[in-house]
């Protein structure tokens, strides 16, 4: 019998040699329409090697995570009753956000459901990421630089199925806080060999001479960021679509997939969108991604990257796994990390699934009409639900509205429970449509106050547009 440590350690180095076996690390696209050859695998081959990845990173949880290994345990499992994706999604319940907040309370200060304990820390650790704890307790992943090269290469991969090529250059406008999104572009870029200008801790006006002076093809940011800079642009009498800029790399909100918003960012820059998406929780790299095809005039998608994750939805109220072409929420299983490889982990935005080749040449899954909210963040008004981004598309469909605005959910002394939008416009009239916008969108009736044009917050990062008064 092999002695438990040695469990931990045989069983490591199983699953890192299935993941470097599977893996392409390469600093050149394989061609012109592919970064790497996983691009064009068939769907039967990406099932072959996801099942392989399943029956591997199994026993490794086991052997590298007390909370993987309770969890088998609580459920009578035996590592090798995972050797399949079949196998997975038929036995072994979702993880839950809660599950993991739970675990870092009781754990402190990263939890025990990642596989980087302080050993792999001090021998190779690379960064620690943290998920936004906007709805409850940070989840913290430590990575390895074992993990940073496939991170790269599946980011660089993104980013070429996004249109990057060689002669792009990249201004990013983040905060390099710790969050995954601005990162993984920012080492992405650097294995693509693609040169980056500085854009942190400068002001907008600051900004817009760094893109006046140094013309990137390429900005990074958040989608409300890009719409903000424009309009400071604009008011420094500078057309964003005269710059340089020819793709937005965008991420950490909801863009393509709401209406009037990706429209508006393609419309006022005249570049096409490279969305980034994903979540701390499976990361390091994106999930979800565009290509040539995405925003061709259609349903707007995202790929998903099948041969280093597995995406499936789920009901949201049973969490049943649901067939292509049904809206569920996602769920994920991550299989592209020494550290924090997860299985079946409830995203939970809401998207539907569809495994039809896509004329770009990928077989990889599309997510259609990408990722348009996350379950948190519905909003429940005297029993009405409905989406943030459903307020967005109404907002945006009103012209000579500003790009920013808030949600404002307040109780009043008779506690009933009442809506008011708030958003910016020259004219107080526009009240009237917006109202009515919200409610043939959300089914619900809302105040509307309108302030004056750029008088909002603006954030480098996620916009925060909801307030949430009621229970103060
Ligand atoms: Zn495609």
């Amino acid at each position: 019998m092999t002695h438990p440590s040695n469990r931990a350690e045989v069983t490591r180095r199983r699953w890192k040699d299935v993941l470097e076996t599977h893996a392409d690390v390469r600093n050149a696209p394989v061609s012109d329409r592919f970064w790497s050859e996983q691009d064009t695998w068939s769907r039967d081959h990406i099932r072959a090697v996801q099942d392989q990845k399943v029956a591997s990173v199994a026993p490794f949880l086991y052997e590298n995570s007390a909370f993987y290994r309770a969890r088998f345990d609580r459920l009578g499992m035996a590592p090798t009753d995972l050797a399949s994706v079949d196998d997975l999604i038929a036995k072994w319940p979702v993880i839950t956000k809660q599950e993991m907040m739970d675990d870092v309370t009781a754990n402190p200060p990263y939890g025990t459901y990642t596989a980087c304990g302080d050993a792999e820390w001090a021998d190779r650790g690379w960064m620690l990421f943290s998920s936004s704890g906007t709805t409850g307790v940070p989840r913290v992943f430590r990575y390895t630089h074992f993990d940073r090269q496939f991170w790269e290469q599946a980011n660089a991969r993104a980013l070429h199925s996004g249109g990057l090529r060689k002669g792009d250059s990249a201004l990013p406008l983040v905060g390099f806080g710790p969050h995954v999104f601005a990162w993984g572009a920012q080492y992405a870029l650097a294995a693509m060999g693609l040169p980056v200008i500085p854009g942190g801790g400068l002001d907008s006006k600051a900004r817009v001479d760094l893109i006046q002076r140094f013309n990137p093809s390429t900005l990074v940011c958040t989608p409300s960021y890009a719409l903000y800079i424009a309009s400071v642009m604009e008011d420094l009498g500078i057309d964003p679509a005269a710059s340089s800029v020819k793709t937005l790399v965008i991420g950490g909100e909801a863009a393509s997939g709401v209406e009037g918003t990706g429209d508006r960012l393609k419309n006022l820059w005249g570049a096409k969108i490279a969305e980034f998406y994903g979540c701390t929780e499976v990361s390091p790299h994106c999930g979800g991604y565009s290509c040539a095809e995405s925003q061709s005039g259609g349903v707007p998608f995202m790929h998903l990257m099948e041969d280093i994750q597995i995406w499936e939805t789920v009901d949201a109220e049973t969490l049943v796994p649901l067939n292509e072409g049904e809206r569920g929420l996602t769920v994920c299983t991550n299989l592209c990390s020494e550290t924090s490889p997860h299985l079946r982990f409830l995203v939970g935005d809401y998207t539907m699934l569809d495994s039809t080749p896509c004329p770009c040449g990928r077989n990889h899954l599309k997510a259609m009409g990408c990722m348009t909210g996350r379950a948190d963040d519905l909003i429940n008004l005297r029993g009405i639900k409905f989406f943030p981004v459903q307020i967005e598309e109404a907002v945006r469909s009103v012209p000579g509205t500003g790009d920013e605005f808030q949600i404002r959910l307040s109780r009043t002394d008779s506690g009933l429970d009442t809506l008011t939008v708030v958003v910016e416009h020259t004219d107080p009239g526009a009240a009237a449509q917006v109202a009515a916008a919200v409610r043939s969108r959300c089914e619900v009736r809302c105040d509307v106050d309108v302030v004056a044009p750029k008088t909002l917050p603006k954030s480098e990062m996620k916009a925060k547009r909801v307030f949430d008064e009621r229970n103060m």
